[in-house]
């Protein structure tokens, strides 16, 4: 049995020492889970909502799915939702090979735009925004017999308003006679068991026993430079451990992780290090054939090293990852309500991310964890992730709930309810954009609004894309809002700045920093897509890659709502930018005479990031894509606009503000 501390956190991987006994050693054939499974399907035949805590490894993602379809307790697919795209693929992939199945047969997989389920389908890994969608048109859920919510402890704003959701369609089909019941699973290895079982009103079952001993290691003393640190525990480990134990490595963004490359590739040449080693990127915004290679075999006398964001924190199970090398931060967005800013900040993780990370070393043999951080460190990290809700902006949670068909935002059953100032405020923006209006019966979305939620952007970027389809620019609208939703394309190496910033020179447009990106996916693809083209242009074909997919998804949103898909056939690219300036008007910042720029939403004194290409220039009126707070507040992804395009959508919020036209 585990225990559970005084904060009622469940610890399942607080006593992982090298002295852990290792349950099984074939474990390959038995999981901590077989030995529970009676129990945990009586449990469920019994009752309507469980939770399951096991630890990282004990099989909950890849076995209760297939313990509760196969004791027949439900009609209909048991869906089990994860909050990540990559490990509903890779599970769903896992359990076919384990059920002797095709994947998209019996067990299949839903995931933004690709959809692997069939009419065959019983067990259905997907993500939770996924099931989101599918509450928006059936709120009852009903093509479900059963929900597992894995990975209950990462409280992403989906997860979050999924427990409300499931919870509603399961009182709403008890309600309703004749109408089949609702089985909910939530599961779980690190989570706050005491808030679930109060939310779910249910009991837990306690998967005991782990599969394989993990030795954890602190360092000695408090570390600042945690990706030095991570370099110099790589290569001292390259030269001491066997060849075929692979290494995992925490770090907390793109650009952290293709330095980190950099310097490693590097250091090896420079060493003549002999021993070979193949270096992999793994962050959300790869395209999935680049995210897959971690899965592939590995090549003997090979070092496999994948260094990573969070996405490999959970549910994902690497083949050969024997040490794992966490910097213990993690990127994390943050919102400050009082001024509206939305921050990415690296911060340092909770003590529940730590052990899951610890969690992926022991997967297939005993493993090694090195913590880059002391016990003092450990010791003061929160207990748990702070829910994304309680940091997000809410004007996109508010949209989804009213699509969900949720009219009462304030009565919606939240796990943890937001401040209800900051639902208001986020209404109210809704409502200066025109995307929901008072309706009889309470809030409601307009008929643009219906469309800005089909979109899975910020509503502000949705409304600029609903707006290009008048302004008869949408296919370059397009472009950009995909460039704005995955990582920069721009590459600039360390050592070769110089010559980066002359390659990207000729995409630079007095215009601004959108139109700058437009040039250069234009030019991505005249080339036809070509990877040389991009290397020698100092742009990242895997990321180019990526827009490409995003462009793809929101063509067909365009196509599905029967809106104008046209190409700007202007010599200028006013309507592009007054597309933007029309739907993110409460973007937009104006030149002072001191020089720098006050942005009109809260007033706050701004500067132009120096990675504009405005950077330098001073253009009276800008429009911004993003505030970041480093020692001065900057605005980023700018872009040249004029006043009169700001009022025709926004000119009732700027009474309230300071412009005049
Ligand atoms: P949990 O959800 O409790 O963390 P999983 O059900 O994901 O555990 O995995 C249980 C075990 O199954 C893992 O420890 C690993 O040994 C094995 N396993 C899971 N997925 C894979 C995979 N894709 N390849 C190889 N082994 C896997």
């Amino acid at each position: 049995m585990n225990s559970k501390n005084s904060s009622g956190i469940a610890q399942n991987g607080n006593s992982m020492n090298s002295s852990r006994n290792s349950q099984n050693s074939n474990s390959s054939s038995v999981l901590p889970i077989d030995l529970v499974r009676q129990e945990l399907v009586e449990h469920a035949r019994k009752n309507d909502t469980l939770i399951v805590m096991g630890e990282t490894g004990s099989g909950k993602s890849t076995k209760l799915p297939q313990f509760l379809q196969d004791a027949r307790l439900f009609d209909g697919m048991v869906a089990c939702t994860q909050p990540r795209r990559l490990a509903a693929i890779s599970l769903a992939a896992r359990v076919a090979k384990e059920r002797c199945c095709e994947l998209g047969n019996e067990v299949g997989y839903a995931v933004r735009f690709d959809d692997k389920t069939s009419s065959q389908t019983r067990i259905k890994y997907m993500t939770d925004g996924m099931l989101l969608r599918e509450a928006q048109t059936d709120p009852a859920l009903t093509r479900y017999g059963c929900i597992i919510l894995d990975e209950a402890h990462e409280r992403t704003v989906n997860t979050d308003i999924l427990f409300g959701i499931v919870k509603m369609a399961q009182e709403r089909r008890a309600l309703k006679s004749g109408e089949k019941r609702l089985k909910i699973a939530v599961m779980s290895a690190t989570m706050d068991v005491d808030h679930f079982e109060k939310y779910f009103r249910c009991k837990v079952v306690y998967i005991t026993g782990r599969t394989f001993p993990i030795q954890v290691r602190y360092s000695t003393e408090d570390v600042d430079d945690y990706l030095g640190s991570s370099i110099s525990t790589i290569l001292s480990l390259h030269q001491s451990v066997p060849m075929d134990e692979h290494f995992l490595v925490f770090l907390t963004g793109q650009e952290e992780i293709e330095t980190c490359i950099t310097v490693i590739k590097e250091s090896l040449q420079n060493r003549g290090i002999a021993r070979k080693m193949e270096v992999l990127p793994l962050y959300a915004s790869l395209s999935q054939q680049y995210q897959e290679k971690v899965f592939k075999s590995y090549k003997k006398d090979i070092r496999r090293v994948i260094i990573s964001t969070n996405i490999a924190e959970t549910s994902l199970t690497i083949p050969g990852i024997r040490h794992v090398i966490d910097s213990g931060r993690v990127k994390q967005k943050q919102f400050v309500a009082n001024t509206g800013m939305q921050l990415l900040k690296v911060c340092s993780c909770s003590r529940a991310q730590v052990w899951q990370r610890a969690g992926r070393a022991g997967r297939e043999s005993a493993g090694n964890v090195y913590r880059l951080f002391s016990k003092a460190q450990f010791d003061k990290m929160s207990l748990a992730t702070v829910p994304e809700i309680l940091r997000s902006p809410l004007s996109t949670v508010c949209l989804q709930l009213l699509n969900a068909g949720i009219k009462k935002i304030e009565q919606f059953p939240f796990i943890d309810p937001p401040p209800a100032s900051s639902l208001k405020k986020a209404i109210d923006e809704l409502s200066i954009l025109k995307l929901v209006q008072q309706g009889a019966q309470g809030i409601e979305l307009t008929e643009l609004g219906k469309k800005a939620a089909r979109f899975p952007l910020e509503p502000r970027l949705s409304k600029a894309l609903l707006i290009s389809a008048t302004l008869k620019c949408s296919e370059e609208v397009i472009t950009i809002a995909a460039m704005l939703s995955t990582e920069n394309v721009f590459i600039s190496p360390a050592n070769k700045k110089e010559e980066a910033r002359a390659a990207h020179q000729k995409f630079h447009t007095a215009d601004g920093d959108l139109i700058t990106m437009l040039n250069a996916y234009k030019a991505y693809r005249k080339a036809n897509g070509d990877r040389n083209w991009a290397h020698q242009n100092f742009m990242s074909p895997r990321h180019l890659t990526s827009v490409t997919d995003v462009r793809k998804q929101l063509r067909e949103i365009f196509m599905s709502l029967k809106l104008n898909l046209c190409t700007d056939s202007s010599k200028t690219t006013a309507a592009v930018r007054e597309s933007f300036a029309r739907g993110m008007f409460m973007n937009v910042a104006e030149l002072k005479p001191d020089g720098r720029y006050q942005e009109f939403g809260q007033n706050l004194n701004v500067k132009l990031h120096p990675s504009s290409v405005l950077f330098g220039a001073k253009p009276p009126f800008v429009l911004f894509n993003e505030l970041v707070e480093t020692n001065n507040i900057y605005i980023r992804d700018v872009t040249v606009i004029e006043p009169e395009w700001v009022l025709k959508e926004g000119e009732s919020w700027f009474k309230t503000k300071r412009l005049t036209a």
